[in-house]
């Protein structure tokens, strides 16, 4: 909600608001009161460009709950920790000139109160901050002189070098491959090929710029196991002696995990390779075969929302199908371990949607071969049904999912705990 003193100000996404704010704030008569507080909040959470989130937004509300919550925010460098976070969260700096500024502003009594404030409201926010996006359409795309194309292998793979790069430029790899101090004289320095080679058995693959191009089965193991090697340094120190640089510590694995997938998967899209790494279940971190996102989503919500008595078996069908090199009884066993589930559910099913026979469910797998082999059942048919019955049964799965959830809040209604 945007107040009358924020449109005052400037309103939505315009640069002056921060700049008129921190001019008041650096004048030494400030009174500090609530109202004087909620709309410095108010213009820096809503001050343009810089503010488009550079991560995923529950990335971001996690990390910054992390530092909100968990850390002592008294320690001398919660500051300095956060402020690294939010330079890499947003598109500009202004969101963490905006934090530092909010230690030294005087705004309230100690300066630390106020960088809390503004660390909480932007997690309140995150859902109303604009995403990083791709940028508009450029003149040959608006008027239709170039047709969309798929990035050739190649290109893909070195657009993902540089994404590794980037990684790697910002301390995501110096927990798997430590740089050593110019005063440490006593670690060796640690061989990337070698570790690369340990996971892949392939040597001299690093650095990754200087083996391309690689062929498939190589890149597709270099994303996988370098989603297994990435961890988010949550502090850094600078080394200025012979130029040595940045130090990292305190590295978080689970977020740098779900960035680097954010962003491989973003990548993989634009290219001709049929591949994302999944981003839930237990082949989470590994590529799957893609498909369009609507039944993406469907997979991660049944892998998200189903109950314990099934989770584990869903989880593994969809594994099973969606493996890179998912064999036809994979899929044969990915839709039987459904229909298992779906059998259980049968009393469900009829009450709720078939009334009279939901046997007709049941008919279709028991023709096609998968639960029953016998001399009637059709084992000779094309692949694709095997997709389509696994699709229908996910999306049915996925129903009586709801109408479960639907009868225990009826349930709670009539007897609350
Ligand atoms: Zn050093």
């Amino acid at each position: 909600m945007i107040t009358s003193d924020a449109k005052r100000i400037g309103g939505v996404r315009h640069p002056a608001p921060r700049q008129a704010l921190r001019s008041a704030l650096r004048t030494p008569r400030l009174k500090v009161g609530p109202s004087r507080l909620s709309r410095y909040i108010q213009a820096v959470a809503f001050a343009g460009a810089d503010y488009q989130l550079a991560w995923p937004r529950d990335v971001f509300r996690a990390e910054a709950t992390y530092f909100l919550e968990r850390l002592q925010t008294a320690q001398p460098d919660w500051s300095d920790r956060v402020a690294f976070m939010l330079e890499e969260a947003f598109a500009g700096p202004a969101p963490r000139d905006d934090f530092m500024a909010a230690a030294t502003s005087g705004l309230l009594p100690g300066g630390q109160d106020a960088q809390e404030l503004l660390l909480g409201d932007l997690i309140k926010r995150a859902d109303s901050l604009a995403p990083a996006s791709p940028p508009k359409p450029y003149w040959p795309d608006r008027h239709g002189a170039r047709s969309p194309h798929l990035a050739s292998t190649q290109s893909a793979q070195r657009r993902w070098v540089r994404l590794v790069g980037q990684f790697h430029t910002r301390g995501y790899l110096d927990n798997a491959f430590p740089g050593v101090c110019v005063d440490d004289h006593t670690s060796d320095r640690v061989d990337e090929s070698e570790i690369l080679e340990e996971h892949l058995g392939i040597p001299e693959l690093w650095p990754l710029q200087q083996s391309l191009p690689w062929d498939n089965e190589t890149w597709f193991g270099l994303i996988e196991v370098l989603h297994d090697l990435v961890a988010r340094p949550r502090r850094r120190w600078w080394h200025p002696y012979a130029g040595c640089g940045w130090h990292y510590s305190e590295f978080a694995i689970e977020p740098a995990r779900r960035l680097y997938r954010w962003k491989t998967n973003q990548l993989l899209d634009l290219c001709a390779v049929r591949l994302r790494l999944a981003t839930e279940g237990e082949d989470t971190g590994r590529l799957v075969a893609r498909t369009d996102e609507a039944r993406g989503e469907l997979l991660d919500r049944l892998l998200t929302n189903a109950g314990p008595a099934v989770s584990e078996r869903i989880s593994h069908a969809i594994a099973l199908f969606r493996a890179r090199d998912a064999t036809i009884e994979d899929k044969r066993s990915a839709a039987i371990a459904l229909a298992g589930i779906l059998e259980e559910r049968r009393p469900l099913l009829r009450e709720r949607l078939f009334r009279k026979d939901e046997g007709a469910l049941f008919q279709i797998a028991n023709e096609f071969d998968i639960r029953h082999r016998s001399a009637s059942q059709k084992s000779d048919y094309d692949p694709a049904f095997l997709d389509w019955i696994f699709w229908w049964y996910a999306g049915t799965v996925e129903l009586t999912e709801s109408l479960l959830a639907q009868r225990r809040s009826s349930d709670m209604q009539l007897h609350p705990p």
